[in-house]
């Protein structure tokens, strides 16, 4: 595994794959998504806030390329790297005519970009889009990855937080994306507030049987201004402890298929922005206690993955 051990992180996939550190620069467009224009529904996820997913990006007003060349300038006095991923971030980045999405896509294309990833939704997988970032990987040599926000398998919880498509559309979303063979990210709430452990196991087995090969998770941050804020204020939801999240993150990662890389355990956001953010804790402290309480517990990444390929017939062998 890596580092710590314990799971298969992105930094050290970053390092086997190129060989060096690889840093990701976000990228904004003036974009919005089905589910906040109307097409779908104008209230958006009632977790959404203005940023539509980010608050780490430049001005959307800037050219893609000057927000590269800025980030790119910056991360590399910072952090001394020297190859990077431009990263479609906010929205939902094929949420686009096709003909602007390849502008931009291009135009994210320059000296020492060596992958893309676009971050979108499941009902927002076209194969138009796809044929043409199958020509983008194969003429300039870039790795593709989608990033498909899911949030949660419950498709209880999905309606709950109107978040517009179910599980459904996003098996549909990764079988068509497989075929293309670009890399899928999913991005998982494990603390929503009507999931339970089960869900949280369910959320390792669907990623595992349908093989993706990146996971994020987040903990749930309460945006000031949106209707789950609302439902905070009012007292209609309530977070669970931190130390029930770390819980549910160990449980998941032990359920999970150990090939799959963990791009991050916990999420982030700035206080000011938020009603709640991570008990009001430093993200990097909590996920370091996760880390330790997994090393405690003698546990890791793919600990219970022994669900899939007819488990029940094995006894046979
Ligand atoms: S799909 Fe993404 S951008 Fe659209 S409302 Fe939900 S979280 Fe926001």
């Amino acid at each position: 595994m890596n580092e710590i051990d314990v799971y298969n992180t992105y930094s050290n996939y970053l390092k086997d794959r190129y060989g060096e550190k690889v840093y990701k620069l976000p990228i904004s467009l003036r974009l919005s998504c089905p589910n906040r224009d109307g097409f779908i529904s104008r209230g958006g996820c009632t977790f959404c806030g203005e940023e539509g997913g980010s608050f780490e990006n430049l001005s959307n007003r800037l050219r893609v390329r000057q927000q590269i060349s800025r980030n790119m300038d910056y991360i590399r006095n910072r952090y001394k790297a020297e190859k990077f991923i431009a990263y479609f971030q906010s929205f939902s980045n094929t949420y686009l005519p096709l003909e602007e999405f390849k502008e931009y896509i291009n135009e994210s294309i320059v000296e020492d970009i060596v992958g893309i990833s676009i971050s979108t939704r499941p009902d927002c997988i076209d194969d138009r889009y796809l044929e043409f970032l199958r020509e983008v990987q194969d003429r300039h040599n870039l790795d593709i990855t989608i990033e498909l926000g899911l949030q949660t398998v419950n498709y209880h919880s999905l309606m709950k937080i109107n978040r517009g498509h179910t599980l459904g559309e996003f098996i549909d979303a990764v079988m068509r994306i497989k075929k293309y063979q670009f890399r899928i990210c999913t991005h998982l709430i494990l603390n929503l507030p009507w999931d339970s452990m089960i869900d949280v196991i369910e959320n390792a087995k669907v990623l595992s049987a349908l093989g993706v090969d990146e996971v994020k998770l987040h903990s749930l941050y309460i945006v000031k201004g949106t209707k789950m804020a609302e439902e905070y204020e009012r007292h209609e939801i309530q977070m669970i402890s931190k130390e029930e999240y770390m819980k549910r993150v160990i449980t998941f990662l032990e359920y999970l298929d150990p090939n799959i890389v963990i791009q991050r355990i916990i999420g982030r956001a700035p206080e000011e922005d938020t009603l709640f953010v991570n008990w009001q804790e430093s993200w990097w402290k909590i996920r370091d206690e996760i880390v330790e309480m997994m090393k405690e517990r003698k546990t890791c990444q793919g600990m219970k993955f022994n669900y899939l390929g007819g488990k029940a017939i094995k006894r046979f062998n």
